[in-house]
This record gives C-alpha cells, sequence and structure tokens, in this order.
C-alpha cells in the first residue's frame, strides 16, 4: 500500500497534471515532494517546498535534490514533462529506487540517440541523418530520400518537424528550424541537441499513441490511442487521440511487440512510457519513445476502472504497488488538442457552452491565456485548449469531439505592426 509513502514529482510544468498528481495523493495519503526549475512561480501553491533545480545542470541538481531529502529520502520517483526525464533517472540511481538508466532516459529524449537505438536493435527505421543546423546543408539535401521529414532532436509536439518532398523543400524548412531553434524560448534550455537537426524519411500510414508502464523491464500497456486524422504534413498537428483502438487484435500485438522492443532498445527499464508508432502496410515503426506519461490535460482521457486515474497509478506503481490488476474503464474516450488555426492575438473563444452541450462532450478547457499572441505549427509550442468526450463507442466520441469542435468560433486578432518612423 502506498499510505505513508513520500514520491519525489520531478517537473516542468505547473499545469493541470501536477493537480491530478496532488489529487491522487491526497487519495492515496501519499506525500508528494517536488523537484523543479519553476520554484519562482508563485501563483501555483504546490511549490511551496520545492527543491530549485536546473535541468541544463545536472550534477548539481542531482546534487541539491539528494541533501534536501537525505534525511527522508523517497520512496519512488515520478517525472512529468520531457525535460525532467533525465535528471528523474539521475535521482533514481542515487536513491537507490528502481527507474530508467539515465542514459535510456536521455536516448528517448533525443530523436538522433533513439534512431540509432533503434537500428543497432534492427528494428525498422525510415533513411535518416543528422547535421549542424549551422552547417551547408545542400549536398544533404541533394542526397536525401524524398519525401521526407526535417526535424528538431529534442523538442516536442510536433514543433519544428516539416514534411519536405523536393531539395528546394528541405533547404526552405532548415531555414525554418534554424530559426525556431534560435529562438529565446529553445536558447533557455541550453540543451546541446538544439544544435543538430534530424533529416529522416517520410514514413507513410496510420499513426497510434501507446501508453504503457515497465515493471523492471517488463512492459505492461495500458491502452493504445488511434489517431484518426490523417498526419501527412506538411506540419504534424495532433489533433484527436480515442480509446479503445479500432485496430485488428493482430494490428494490436504486433505494436506492442514492436514498442516493447524499442523500450529494450534504448533501454528503458521501470516506469511510464509513451510511445507513438506508424504503421505502413504490415511494418511497425516505432518514432518515438519518452520516458514519461500521456502530457497534461490529455491524461484525462485514460482513466481505469473504479475511477482511478492515470496518475493515481503511476504513483501507485511509483511506491512499489503492483498495479497489474488495474484495467481501462469499459468506456470509449477521447480528448482533442485544439490547434491553433492561424497567427495573431489570441481574444477569446465562443460557443463554448454549445460545445459542453453536445452529447458526449465531457468537458471543453481552453488553456490559451486572453490577448496572448498565438503561432501555429510548425513553430507553435501549446494548442488553444482540449475537448474531452467518452460514449459507447470510439467512434460516437470522435462524432461528439468533431461536433464540439464545429461549435466553438476562436477569435484570433491580426496582429497589428507597429512601423517605426
Ligand atoms: P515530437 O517529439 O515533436 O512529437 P515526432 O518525431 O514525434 O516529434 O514527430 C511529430 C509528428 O510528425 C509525428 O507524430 C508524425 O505524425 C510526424 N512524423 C515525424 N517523423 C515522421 C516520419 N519519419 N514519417 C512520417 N511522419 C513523421
Ligand atoms: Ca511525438
Amino acid at each position: 500500500m502506498s499510505e505513508g509513502k513520500r514520491v519525489l514529482i520531478v517537473a516542468t510544468t505547473t499545469g493541470y497534471q501536477i493537480r491530478s498528481f496532488g489529487a491522487a495523493a491526497e487519495k492515496l495519503g501519499v506525500r508528494l515532494v517536488f523537484a523543479s526549475d519553476r520554484c519562482n512561480r508563485l501563483e501555483d501553491p504546490w511549490w511551496d517546498q520545492a527543491i530549485p533545480v536546473r535541468f541544463h545542470q545536472e550534477r548539481r541538481s542531482v546534487d541539491a535534490v539528494v541533501g534536501a531529502l537525505t534525511q527522508r529520502p523517497p520512496d519512488g520517483i515520478v517525472a512529468v514533462g520531457d525535460r525532467p526525464v533525465v535528471l528523474a533517472a539521475h535521482l533514481a540511481c542515487a536513491f537507490g529506487l528502481p527507474g530508467h538508466p539515465p542514459s535510456a532516459a536521455a536516448a528517448s529524449r533525443n530523436k538522433l540517440l533513439t534512431r540509432r537505438a533503434f537500428r543497432t536493435a534492427g528494428l525498422p527505421t525510415p533513411w535518416f541523418e543528422s547535421t549542424p543546423i549551422d552547417g551547408d546543408i545542400h549536398a544533404l539535401a541533394r542526397r536525401v530520400p524524398y519525401p521526407a521529414v526535417v526535424k528538431p532532436l529534442a523538442l516536442s509536439g510536433s514543433r519544428g518537424v516539416m514534411r519536405v518532398d523536393t531539395a528546394a523543400e528541405c533547404l526552405a524548412a532548415f531555414d525554418r528550424l534554424r530559426a525556431l531553434l534560435r529562438s529565446a524560448d529553445v536558447r533557455i534550455e541550453r540543451d546541446e541537441a538544439h544544435g543538430q537537426a534530424l533529416v529522416e524519411s517520410f514514413i507513410p500510414g496510420v499513426e497510434y499513441a501507446v501508453e504503457g508502464l515497465l515493471d523492471h523491464g517488463r512492459l505492461r500497456v495500458l491502452t493504445i490511442f488511434d489517431k484518426p486524422d490523417p498526419l501527412d504534413g506538411p506540419f504534424f498537428e495532433e489533433t484527436i487521440y480515442l480509446t479503445p483502438s479500432a485496430a485488428s487484435s493482430e494490428r494490436q500485438q504486433h505494436i506492442v511487440a514492436v514498442t516493447g522492443a524499442a523500450a529494450r532498445a534504448i533501454g528503458l527499464h521501470h516506469g511510464p512510457i509513451h510511445a507513438e508508432c506508424r504503421v505502413d502496410g504490415s511494418t511497425v515503426y516505432v518514432l518515438e519513445i519518452a520516458a514519461r506519461p500521456i502530457g497534461g490535460l490529455c491524461s484525462r482521457a485514460l482513466r481505469f476502472e473504479k475511477n482511478v486515474s492515470l496518475e493515481e497509478l503511476l504513483l501507485r506503481h511509483a511506491t512499489g504497488e503492483d498495479v497489474s490488476g488495474y484495467v481501462r474503464e469499459t468506456a470509449a474516450a477521447g480528448v482533442m488538442m485544439i490547434p491553433i488555426p492561424k497567427r495573431g492575438i489570441y481574444r477569446r473563444v465562443d460557443g463554448v457552452d454549445e460545445a459542453r452541450a453536445v452529447p458526449g462532450i465531457e468537458d471543453v478547457q481552453m488553456t490559451a491565456k486572453p490577448d496572448a499572441r498565438v503561432v501555429p505549427l510548425p513553430e507553435a509550442k501549446s494548442y488553444l485548449g482540449f475537448i474531452f468526450a467518452r460514449g459507447d463507442t470510439p467512434s460516437a466520441v470522435e462524432h461528439a469531439l468533431r461536433t464540439a469542435h464545429a461549435r466553438l468560433q476562436i477569435v484570433i486578432d491580426r496582429e497589428v505592426e507597429v512601423v517605426s518612423p
């Protein structure tokens, strides 16, 4: 049982998922301790006693957390968000807790290291090559087998990911990616990986997301999400996730097997994983496998019987409980990440009540702040909000999500350019 135990949450975000961990901890009688680089964010009460860390200073951050918790080391560790996974892995080692080896966590966060590990393990892998973002890429652009995809090594949410069909498009995409990687909010991460880009051949097909839990090396798949919208580029907006998957059981077994092989290839060992697969004919390609759960609000689309949230399941697992008995609820569920339709100043969204009134819709959450500047993909770094639905079948859920989305009128004003005289 988890009661009375302490779990260290290593996080960058201050948002919903942290609150959901908080609610689960309260229910279980677990005490949460936080390590974060956002300790100066006073708006969120969770950070009261957080241990300040810097994700680009691993050694110092490990020492700071170990020093702060020597009296009472944690019973478990959970990483929330992409950047914290490597520090969380180091901390698991430092405290002697089961986790992912730091090298595996680091490889999962770097698309080039991931590709190399998959290729070495003999997993299906697209043609790929990396290059410094500042270099001359004309020769590379002539070699690439088109269609291809240009992407950064360590961003997420499809940021900077672009399909290119010709050498000219490849050169243009590189310019665009270079500008993105030089922007202030990417530079602030001080991640060496942002000095490089990856080009890989385009894998046609249907995409799935796999939510799983590794237990001392054994993968248990919690669910497979269908992504019903085609993801063919030029940009790759994630929109709808649906569960249970409508894929044949043969295909699902194949996806589970390749995801397990991908986790082994990288060396992931213990804790949540979130993988993305593309299936081309009978070949399953793992695009990437993250050493963390499905992010933020989206985790609400995954619920277990007896109203157990993903966060509760993860806290139980982190404290050493056997969670193999928990099964996903019987209802079909889905989430739509509301994409940013155009660049400008986000003012408001009308029609939220009408969208909420659609049968099957459980919630519409707008997360964009009014009057904030918003940019669409490939530069976008967030969504406008999220729509959640449950129903008897995945297609009913999908229909509800699309109907609700159609009722939203998103008001984005043009940015007024200030021209100096
Ligand atoms: P991120 O970490 O930003 O999610 P991904 O590498 O997962 O980056 O790419 C985002 C999306 O771009 C994928 O979900 C997929 O739809 C598309 N994509 C990426 N690489 C490829 C590829 N080689 N072939 C086809 N589609 C791809
Ligand atoms: Ca991805």
